[in-house]
């Protein structure tokens, strides 16, 4: 029996060409971002305490102005409607697996036939003073690296003996992600990762790149 393909894709900086929490940052500025974004790369503090402590520097007052900028300025990466389309024609599953926030993720992913069931990422509140980030997927007990949106849980939930498990990526966190599938498709850090740790990767610069891979390798 052949496993079904199942597919993890990560959002920002690989969906779309920019990383949205850094754009959205960068463009509000509010004062004490940059040395929280330290904190998270030197690890003194997780990505889910980093993540949220940034937004919670946003006042909610400001929250139309905010969603719109996420909103309008992600591009989304070249053949990605090609991706989801050939997914779909080959019965493979596709899961977004993003650390980003809801109230981005959801109105860019709109126009693509992809049920909400299948994109994890973040939540978010607008009801207090400043935006609160809420977190739905939480670490399984295997997993001590309190990611927030923990894209290792999910990897795991499906079991290896029935899928062949692809991840698609760019950054660190889809770097422990990567240790658990059959297939890498990489670009930015996770390419250096991948090096420097002698795994097996595809470099990928659009989406037409992996679709044109998937069809010369077929299923095991
Ligand atoms: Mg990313
Ligand atoms: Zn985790």
């Amino acid at each position: 029996m052949s496993k079904a393909r199942i597919v993890f894709c990560d959002f920002d900086g690989t969906i779309t060409v920019n990383d949205n929490i850094v754009a959205i940052m960068k463009h509000f500025d509010p004062p004490g971002w940059e040395p929280i974004v330290e904190k998270i790369l030197d690890k003194s503090i997780s990505i889910r305490q980093g993540v949220g402590a940034m937004f919670a520097l946003l006042p909610t007052s400001r929250k139309e102005e905010i969603v719109d900028y996420a909103i309008t300025n992600a591009v989304i990466r070249d053949g990605f409607r090609e991706f989801v389309d050939y997914c779909q024609a080959n019965d493979i599953q596709l899961l977004i697996t993003s650390g980003g926030i809801d109230f981005f993720i959801y109105p860019l992913l709109k126009p693509f036939p992809i049920p909400t069931e299948h994109i994890y990422s973040n939540g978010s509140s607008f009801e207090g003073s400043t935006i609160q980030i809420l977190w739905p997927n939480p670490c399984d007990e295997h997993c001590a690296t309190d990611c927030g949106m923990c894209k290792t849980s999910i990897i795991r939930s499906y079991d290896s003996e029935h899928y062949e498990k692809i991840i698609i990526g760019d950054s660190i966190t889809d770097f422990e992600g990567a240790k658990l599938v059959d297939t890498i498709f990489a670009r930015s850090h996770l390419v250096d990762m991948c090096k420097q740790l002698d795994y097996p990767y595809y470099a990928f610069e659009t989406f037409f790149d992996i679709i044109k891979q998937l069809e010369a390798d077929p299923v095991v």
